[in-house]
C-alpha cells in the first residue's frame, strides 16, 4: 500500500472540491420585474441543484478529512466494518472508501 500516493490523491481531490466550491456564487438574484415566472422558477430549481452539488461536494471535503486522519492513525485502507484491508483499485476510485466491496454491498442492501 502506497499511503504517500493516497495522501497526495485525497489532498490533491480535497483541493479540487474547494476550488469548485469556492467558484459557486453564493445566492441567486431574482429580479421578479424582469423574469417571467417560468423562468424565475427554472433560475430557482437551478438554484436548488447548485446548492444540492454544493452540499454534496461539502460533505465529500469532509470524508477526505476523515481519510486524512485515517492515514496519520495508520488506519487508512482497512474497513471499517470488519477490518480487513480494502482493495487498493477500490481506493483509487474513492480514496475516501471507508468499507471493503463486500461490507459497501452488504451496507447498500
Ligand atoms: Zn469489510
Amino acid at each position: 500500500m502506497d499511503i504517500e500516493f493516497f495522501r497526495t490523491l485525497i489532498i490533491k481531490t480535497r483541493k479540487n472540491l474547494q476550488l469548485q466550491n469556492a467558484e459557486i456564487p453564493e445566492g441567486v438574484e431574482l429580479d421578479q420585474s424582469r423574469v417571467g415566472r417560468l423562468s424565475r422558477m427554472d433560475a430557482m430549481q437551478g438554484h436548488e441543484m447548485t446548492l444540492e452539488a454544493r452540499r454534496r461536494r461539502a460533505v465529500d471535503i469532509k470524508r477526505m478529512d476523515e481519510a486524512l486522519i485515517r492515514i496519520e492513525n495508520d488506519d487508512f485502507g482497512y474497513c471499517e466494518a470488519c477490518g480487513e484491508i480494502i482493495a487498493v483499485g477500490r481506493l483509487e476510485i474513492d480514496p475516501a472508501a471507508q468499507y471493503c466491496v463486500p461490507c459497501a454491498n452488504t451496507n447498500e442492501q
